[in-house]
């Protein structure tokens, strides 16, 4: 999937963290298994090569997860849900990225590959994928009207302010 459907995923999650920094670390869970997709930097091979492996295992987001506990203000709570985050990437990529990307979820111990098959599978430019981003980001919209805060926080607090200020003024 489409990394701002992943991030918009996160940042759903990361709803009942504690703080902006928690919610900002269990959003990047989300996001983070794609760091394997630099391997464009190192051209078509590397990419074909290199996708899907060291980002997206179960090692790489328990990992993270432990990183989340180290630095987050609510530790538990932030690392149990950058955990989830992280695996709803998994999911997502399993369902909408094509099926021509399985996922050795266990890599590098275990390089068997994981797919799913449709109709659990679509492409990556498919309905099924901008269906969800519109759903994502019409519950993002949501919680900007009810609480004051949208996904845009992670990016820019006083941007999200403004943002939340014209979705309550319409909204209302
Ligand atoms: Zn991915």
């Amino acid at each position: 999937m489409h990394p701002f459907t992943h991030a918009a995923a996160g940042w759903l999650i990361a709803q009942p963290g504690g703080s902006l920094r928690d919610r900002k670390l269990i959003t990047a869970a989300a996001v983070i298994p794609d760091v394997d997709g630099l391997a464009i930097l190192g051209g078509g091979d590397a990419y074909s090569r290199l996708h899907h492996t060291f980002g997206h295992n179960l090692w790489a987001g328990a990992a993270f997860a432990v990183f989340t506990f180290v630095v987050a203000r609510r530790r538990f709570n932030t690392a149990v849900l950058s955990f989830v985050a992280f695996n709803s990437h998994i999911v997502g990529d399993l369902l909408g990225s094509g099926e021509d990307w399985p996922i050795p979820y266990f890599w590098p111990v275990s390089s068997r590959p994981y797919s799913f098959v449709p109709p659990f599978q679509w492409e990556l430019v498919s309905w099924q994928n901008i269906l969800i981003t519109v759903i994502l980001i019409g519950a993002i919209v949501r919680i900007g009207y009810k609480r004051g805060r949208t996904i845009v926080e992670c990016v820019s607090p006083s941007a999200d302010r403004s943002i939340c200020a014209a979705i309550q003024s319409r909204l209302a």
